[in-house]
């Protein structure tokens, strides 16, 4: 059996840099990838009007000064080629390819005791043995098609938008029918919008949706930039969101109905997250009602005819689903080409061969796009089949995802030498992304070398430390309005899943800060395990 020292899934964000910086350690790495080529979700998720949400100057690297100088970003916000590419140039630029299998599916993980290390099988029928195991897998990787009845009939063309077709997709003259309106399809259906003849929307929950304000970047602001990229970047790493904005300091409740008006007013024009226009948005439930209530106005101003509009209207605590941000969306419906379907009120009863049924009435349709989501977090992680000691099964230690604990989001008792990039109880899914990966995968690195240059064969983190760590968790969600809801956030998306709310809200900076401070420690939290006495040297390398 093949052996190396270390083995990275996914060949995205995480999984490239992750690469990088155990390869400048010494550490044969390998990286398995499903998909024929780097890019993560961003290979994947090729659906009409992908884009990311984050600010592209903001939603890249940091870690080498020279390639934030080399690559300049067009637009406000990158659209999924445009990610690809710069990723792709990332592989190029340091060489990566010739670590990474694609077309390759890591089928189990299992820790063996007696060798302590990591038996990785794939697809291919092979096995290679490997001192450390780092998932790269993401948060948003594992596609959800809901079971619905009859969905092998469906005679036309079928998508889901985190698996779309390489090939261009023409909806040219076609009926189109998409499910799901949260950040993928309220980006996608704009722009099929303008393509398909006839487009259905089924819809089950209304969003609350600002307009991105996305345009291209101006010379002067590239300039500056780049100029002072080390400032930005040391703002990102103390904020709460991983950007370099400034959080406001204001509270909703102290501005006269005028002052927030003109506030939401301004970010509405200028694009962007409405959450930082007031500091206690997501903490109390008055405040947050005077955000909800200026986008239901804006609908009602927009959407034209009133039974559409109504049906546009959410009613839920804003931001208690991640909020979105689109071009054009409330506009399209006032195209004669658009129809909205309620699947709240008339649920989907089957897929047909000609289109679905719902209690109401029957539509059909040339081709159908989920744009139904993920199942989140522990999806792609249990996809793994990850089996720490004794044989146990991380989704039978997390019970389906209802009792996740984790130290820090990196690490779980059980699993020595088990990594997880971005993994549940960290602040991934409401940070910029690119820059909580970086700091794990930093951390990740500092940690490895620390073991090898102490002679440590494995680090596990301790029961105790993982249950403050996810009661911690517990309290400061608690004490916002994000868990609150009914989202993917808690697993509400998916029949029969129910997930704690797998977050860590205290910000990227808080969040640095403890980690940081775990390490400077020596790992406090953590169990470590000398060598035995009589290994041998090439075991203490490898
Ligand atoms: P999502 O936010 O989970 O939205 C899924 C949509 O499908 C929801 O409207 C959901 O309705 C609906 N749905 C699910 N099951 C259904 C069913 N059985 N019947 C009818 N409708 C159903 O997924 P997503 O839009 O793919 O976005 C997921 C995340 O990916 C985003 O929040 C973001 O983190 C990331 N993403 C980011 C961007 C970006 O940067 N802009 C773009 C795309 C994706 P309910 O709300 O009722 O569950």
């Amino acid at each position: 059996m093949e052996r190396i020292d270390a083995i990275v899934v996914g060949a995205g964000f995480s999984g490239l840099y992750m690469l990088h910086r155990l390869r400048e350690e010494g550490l044969s790495t390998r990286v398995f990838e499903l998909g024929d080529d780097v890019g993560g979700v961003w290979y994947w998720n090729r659906y009409p009007g992908a884009k990311c949400d984050i600010e592209s100057v903001y939603y890249n690297y940091t870690f080498s000064p020279e390639l934030l100088q080399e690559w300049t970003w067009e637009n406000r916000y990158p659209d999924q080629p445009a990610i690809l590419k710069y990723l792709n140039h990332v592989a190029d630029r340091f060489d990566l390819r010739r670590d990474i299998q694609f077309k390759t599916r890591v089928t189990s993980a299992h820790y063996d005791q007696k060798s302590k290390r990591w038996l990785v099988q794939t697809d291919d029928g092979k096995t290679v043995s490997a001192k450390y195991f780092i998932s790269g897998v993401g948060c948003l990787s594992s596609s959800n098609t809901p079971k619905f009845k009859g969905l092998d009939s469906f005679q036309g063309e079928c998508f889901h938008t985190g698996s779309w077709p390489h090939e261009p997709v023409d909806f040219k003259g076609k009926r189109v029918g998409v499910i799901g309106t949260g950040s993928s399809g309220i980006q996608a259906i704009p722009v099929i919008a303008k393509q398909a003849q006839h487009l259905y929307v089924f819809q089950r929950t209304p969003q609350y949706t600002i307009p991105a304000g996305n345009r291209p970047y101006d010379e002067a602001f590239i300039r500056d930039t780049k100029a002072n990229y080390g400032a930005i970047k040391q703002q990102m790493l103390q904020s709460w969101s991983g950007t370099p904005k400034k959080p406001p300091e204001r509270s909703a409740l102290d501005a006269t109905e005028q002052e927030r008006r003109s506030a939401y007013e301004a970010v509405w024009q200028d694009g962007g997250q409405l959450l930082s226009a007031f500091k206690d948005l997501m903490t109390n439930l008055d405040a947050n009602a005077t955000a909800g209530q200026f986008i239901r106005d804006k609908i009602g101003e927009i959407v034209r005819d009133p039974a559409v509009a109504k049906a546009l209207t959410p009613s839920y605590v804003y931001g208690t689903k991640r909020p979105v941000l689109d071009t054009g969306y409330y506009e399209t419906f006032n195209r004669d080409n658009v129809t909205l379907v309620d699947v709240k009120s008339a649920p989907v009863v089957e897929i047909t061969a000609n289109g679905l049924r719902t209690t109401e009435g029957d539509y059909e349709f040339d081709a159908l796009v989920f744009a139904t989501g993920y199942d989140v977090v522990t999806g792609p992680l249990f996809r793994l089949d990850v089996r720490g000691k004794e044989g146990v099964a991380l989704k039978d230690k997390w019970a389906n995802g209802s009792s996740i604990q984790t130290y820090l989001g990196i690490a779980t008792s059980g699993f020595p030498n088990f990594f997880m990039i971005t993994g549940p109880q960290s602040p991934a899914l409401l940070s910029n992304n690119a820059i909580s990966i970086e700091q794990h995968v930093e951390w990740i690195t500092d940690c490895i070398r620390y073991l090898r240059e102490h002679k440590l064969e494995s680090i596990e983190s301790n029961v105790e430390a993982e249950q403050a760590w996810s009661k911690h968790c517990k309290e400061v969600s608690d004490a916002t309005l994000f868990s609150q809801g009914e989202s993917y956030w808690t697993g509400a998306n998916i029949e029969g899943k129910h997930m704690t709310f797998p977050v860590y809200v205290a910000g990227v900076g808080v969040y640095r800060g403890i980690c940081d401070k775990v390490q400077a420690n020596g790992y406090e939290g953590f169990s470590l395990t000398p060598y035995p006495a009589n290994a041998n040297a090439e075991a203490v390398q490898a």
